[in-house]
C-alpha cells in the first residue's frame, strides 16, 4: 500500500456512535493522522493551558466552541503535514467549518474522498455515553465531565440543529455514505473500509 498520496476522510455522525474509536483504527491501519478535535481540546483541559481554562466551562455545558477557534486550530494542524493524509474526527461540526475546510483542502490539493455517517438510534447513544462515564469511574479514572445524561442529552440537540445540515452538505457532493453503527466494533469497521474511496 502507497501511503504517500493525500487522503482525507470525515466521520460524521451524533456524539456516542463510535467516531474516535473507529477513527483510530482506521487511521493505524491505513497510515492516517486522525484529527479529533474532542482529544485535542481535553488534553488542553487536562494541561491546564489558557486555552484549556478558555474552553473547559463551554465543553462541560455540552456546547460548541466557536468556528473561528476550531478553524484556526485545523489550519495549524494541516499546515504541518507533508501529504495530507487525514481522518478527522470531531470536525466540522457546523456549516461554517465545513465551508472553512473545503477552501483549505483547496488550497492544499487535497480534497475530501469519503464521508462515512454513522447511524445509531438516539436512546442507544444515551446509553452508551452514560455507560462510558460509568466505566472510566469504575476503572478509578477521571470520566469526561460531559459523559453524564443531561449533557449528552444536550450534546445530542446541538448535533440535530448544527451538525446534522452537513449531512446533505456531503451529499451533494457525492462524499457521503452512511454506515449502520450498531453491531461489534469490527462488524462497523468493516462497513466503513467496505464504503471507503
Ligand atoms: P462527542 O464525544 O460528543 O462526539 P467530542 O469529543 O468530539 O464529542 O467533543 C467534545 C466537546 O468539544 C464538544 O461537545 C464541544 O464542546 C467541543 N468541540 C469539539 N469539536 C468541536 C468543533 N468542531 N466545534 C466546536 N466545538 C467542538
Amino acid at each position: 500500500m502507497t501511503h504517500n498520496s493525500n487522503k482525507v476522510v470525515i466521520f460524521l455522525g451524533p456524539p456516542g456512535a463510535g467516531k474516535g474509536t473507529q477513527a483510530e483504527r482506521l487511521a493505524r491501519e491505513h497510515g492516517l493522522v486522525q484529527i479529533s478535535t474532542g482529544d485535542i481540546l481535553r488534553d488542553h483541559v487536562a494541561r491546564g493551558t489558557e486555552l484549556g481554562q478558555q474552553v473547559k466551562p463551554i465543553m462541560e455545558a455540552g456546547q460548541l466552541l466557536s468556528d473561528h477557534l476550531l478553524i484556526a486550530l485545523i489550519r495549524d494542524r494541516l499546515a504541518a503535514m507533508g501529504p495530507v493524509r487525514v481522518i478527522f474526527d470531531g470536525f466540522p461540526r457546523t456549516q461554517a467549518q465545513a465551508e472553512a475546510l473545503d477552501l483549505l483542502l483547496e488550497e492544499l490539493g487535497a480534497p475530501v474522498n469519503s464521508v462515512p455517517l454513522l447511524e445509531v438510534p438516539d436512546q442507544t447513544l444515551i446509553d452508551r455515553i452514560v455507560e462510558r462515564g460509568r466505566q472510566a469511574t469504575a476503572r478509578g479514572e477521571q470520566a469526561r465531565s460531559d459523559d453524564t445524561e443531561e449533557t449528552a442529552r444536550k450534546r445530542q440537540q446541538v448535533y440535530r440543529e448544527q451538525t446534522q445540515p452537513l449531512i446533505e452538505h456531503y451529499q451533494r457532493r457525492g462524499h457521503l455514505y452512511t454506515v449502520d453503527g450498531v453491531g461489534t466494533m469490527d462488524e462497523v469497521y468493516g462497513r466503513i473500509v467496505s464504503g471507503l474511496k
